[in-house]
């Protein structure tokens, strides 16, 4: 399972302090490795603060005020390209970039739901929550057995076999590998940038040999991926840049 951080400051809760009205924080972290208050806004426009161990908490919100500016541009441009393609239409072009790949998708709203793919040509059938299922379920078998080709090859570069393997449409994780050493990736893989998805299949690979996040561990998968302490950061980042269409009708975990 990939790292989370999420240790929260217990004494000064975001709903304690007196933000300027409108600029409360959807989230407070309080980040081990972060230098200094960093603020970003997740994909719906919620302000998500980080701040350093030991950062005074009752220093934010003048803070904040600060960069008010800033937060009211960046919100506006968020909501302008969400009214531009729609909170969760498809898009014209299917771009893989973690697979090297693209398809140009072609829509049948009146037509079966179902994905069809013809040379570089992608038609999707239905409209709305069904023709997202439907290409869903095109990835899935699809993109599935292109996402363990990168891995076993990736497993046979390093000497690190695995005992099984799925690829799924979970929420939470990008991957995970079980102590019988069967691997699961997340299919959002082949959406992200080509290194963040290697990262994530280093990640879980290393975890054949090592089953705990400690030195060992991320010494081998240094080793393995120049680098890869910083891609925890990156991942949570790419999170928000997924087309939207795939996070439209995902249940569960
Ligand atoms: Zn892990």
């Amino acid at each position: 399972m990939l790292p989370r951080l999420k240790s929260r400051d217990a004494l000064a809760p975001a709903s304690s302090l007196a933000w300027p009205p409108g600029l409360e924080p959807a989230r407070l972290i309080c980040h081990p490795r972060a230098r200094r208050v960093i603020l970003r806004l997740d994909k719906d426009g919620g302000l998500v603060l980080s701040h350093p161990p030991g950062f005074s908490r009752q220093r934010l919100p003048e803070i904040v005020g600060q960069k008010r500016a800033w937060i009211e541009r960046a919100r506006q441009a968020l909501l302008a390209v969400a009214l531009a393609r729609g909170p969760a239409s498809l898009p014209e072009r299917l771009e893989a970039p973690g697979l090297g790949l693209s398809w140009e998708l072609e829509q049948d709203p009146q037509g079966r739901a179902q994905a069809r793919e013809k040379g570089a040509r992608l038609r999707v059938g239905g409209e709305g929550r069904a023709a997202r299922q439907a290409l869903k379920r095109w990835c899935q078998r699809r993109l599935g057995p292109l996402l363990k080709a990168r891995l076993d090859a990736l497993a046979g570069r390093w000497g690190l076999p695995y005992q099984g393997f799925r690829a799924g449409w979970q929420r939470s994780r990008w991957g995970s590998c079980s102590r019988q050493g069967r691997i699961s990736l997340s299919l959002k893989l082949a959406f992200l940038p080509p290194e963040l998805a290697e990262y994530v299949m280093a990640h879980e690979l290393c975890h054949t040999r090592h089953h705990h996040h400690g030195q060992g561990f991320w010494r081998e998968l240094e080793g393995l991926h120049p680098g890869a302490r910083q891609r925890p950061r990156q991942l949570r980042k790419a999170q928000d840049l997924l087309p939207a269409w795939i996070d439209a009708d995902l249940q569960g975990p």
